[in-house]
């Protein structure tokens, strides 16, 4: 049987300033610098603790790093190469929800006191966020055992290492890393086996794949900069992924400079947007998924004949405000049932509906029950327009609902999609949450729950479920299963600007 978490203090001040702080753990004392670090690490495996904190202060990398900001590491770095530590994500959303600014990401550590502006220069443009003397030696000593670490930033980028004791600032940082320790705790018990659920289908569809793929391609094939409306999908990774490629992306046409080559979202775009954009004489490349150009196909025919077209769907969202535009003195947009109640036309008995692609299937049949009973004669599309990417991920999601103790939901904020997958596994009974990543895993979500259910929103990447199974493999190990609902094949072709 495993011992107490260990919370390992490098300097006297860090131990004093953790001191019964830290009830439910062992609190101990390493001594300053790599050399001792590797001396006291020997005794490690002779306590054989559950899990492993190293918390102390640090000098900052990024400069976007403020003096008394939290570091938490995903990776700790040495000279020879790198250790992952993902199970200390939960830590970055507790103490994010505590007020603190948390950052999380590389810890480079040095077998010197790195206070040369150059070198520290140096080791920032490698993506470290902060630089520290003994993490590295006790990561190896920790051989494997959960095991986090958390800095206090003492002086930030560029500043001077060895002014801790000298300046304001490491006061300032001991007195935050006071404040650290139950949450560093609360981590440390999270350790347990767990069963993990994953939901099939998850995670991007056919749409998504392909609107990232055209935004990709025309970074290789057009004079840069490629302006993007709105964000291509709704979720922060791929955004960022594509700025980082060299993606612009602006909110409307009058960002973007005359004759340069912009891409429209999946989501689409009224006609108005098209024709200032031709107006403009940019080059336009079109990501709207082929599902939602099919809603705006039958939102035109509808209205062309004469009806008052219903679209179901959430005021707001770019998809809604893209379908609205095909007609706007036509189109009448309603939310839910309560709103289809209310909707007043002028002539009842030429009425159709149409719908936003993502909306949640039981939400959007309440609606129509009630559409249907006051206008009888109302007309909709041959197929759903709910697409099969939302269907598919809305019945897995219920699949892993009823044996999970908590779901987990990998999306942005902003994704109609992810947020209705909350909602379907909440109406199925689970505690469900939203994340944009590992980072958001809150560790009173997981402390005791035994099975924890994944899946994400279409627009998610894939690459967030596996990072968030590392982190729960982290803390305990993992056992994974899943539930397969339906096999996606659907792929559709690129636009002509970007194909071949
Ligand atoms: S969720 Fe559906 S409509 Fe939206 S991009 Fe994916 S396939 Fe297209």
């Amino acid at each position: 049987m495993s011992g107490p978490p260990l919370v390992i203090a490098a300097l006297r001040s860090e131990y004093t300033a953790l001191a019964g702080q830290v009830s439910g753990a062992e609190l101990v004392r390493c001594g300053m610098g790599a050399a001792r670090a590797i001396r006291w690490g020997e005794q490690l495996g002779q306590r054989d603790p559950s899990a492993v904190v190293i918390a102390g202060v640090a000098g900052g990398l990024d400069p976007a790093i403020r003096s008394g900001d939290i570091v938490v590491a995903d990776e700790v770095r040495d000279a020879h190469g790198r250790t992952l530590l993902r199970g200390a994500a939960p830590l970055v959303a507790a103490l994010r929800a505590q007020g603190f600014r948390v950052h999380s990401g590389p810890v480079h550590c040095s077998e010197h006191i790195v206070d040369d502006r150059a070198e520290r220069e140096r080791l920032a443009a490698t993506g470290a966020l902060a630089v520290d003397l003994e993490s590295a030696a006790l990561v190896r000593a920790a051989d494997g055992r959960p095991t986090a670490v958390v800095r206090v930033i003492v002086d930030p980028a560029y500043g001077r290492l060895a002014s801790l004791r000298t300046v304001p600032a490491g006061a300032w940082a001991l007195g935050v890393l006071h404040n650290l320790g139950p949450a560093l705790v609360q981590w440390a018990e999270l350790v347990r086996p767990r069963k993990v659920v994953l939901a099939g289908p998850r995670s991007f569809c056919a749409g998504v794949d392909r609107a990232i793929d055209i935004v990709e391609t025309a970074l290789q094939r057009f004079p840069r900069p490629i302006y993007v409306r709105r964000q291509i999908v709704h979720n922060a990774h791929v955004v960022r992924d594509l700025e980082a490629q060299g993606a612009v992306f602006v909110d409307e046409l009058d960002e973007v400079p005359d004759g340069t080559t912009l891409v429209f979202s999946a989501h689409g775009v009224s006609p108005a947007v098209r024709t200032e954009a031709a107006r403009r004489d940019l080059t336009v490349i079109d990501a709207t998924c082929p599902l939602v150009a099919k809603v705006h196909v039958e939102a035109r025919r509808f209205a062309s004949r004469g009806d008052a077209v219903v679209l179901i769907g959430h005021e707001g969202h770019d998809e809604t405000e893209g379908t609205m535009g095909e007609a706007p003195e036509r189109i009448h947009l309603v939310q839910n049932a309560a709103d289809a109640e209310a909707l007043e036309l002028r002539d009842g008995d030429r009425v159709a509906y149409v719908m936003q692609t993502t909306l949640a299937a039981d939400d959007a049949a309440d609606t129509i029950d009630v559409l249907r009973r006051r206008f009888p004669g109302i007309e909709s599309s041959a197929s759903d327009d709910i697409c099969y990417a939302t269907t598919n991920r809305q019945h897995a999601v219920q699949a892993i609902a009823a044996e999970s103790d908590v779901v987990v939901v990998l999306g942005s904020t902003n994704s109609s999609n992810s947020q209705r997958l909350v909602e379907v596994a909440e109406r199925s009974g689970a505690r469900a949450h939203l994340v944009d990543d590992a980072t958001g895993l809150r560790p009173e979500w997981l402390a005791g729950a035994s099975t924890i259910g994944l899946t994400a929103g279409a627009s998610a990447p894939p690459h967030l479920v596996d990072e968030v199974v590392g982190t729960l493999r982290a803390i305990g190990g993992v056992e994974v299963v899943e539930r397969t609902v339906a096999d996606e094949k659907i792929m559709f072709t690129l636009p002509k600007e970007v194909a071949g």
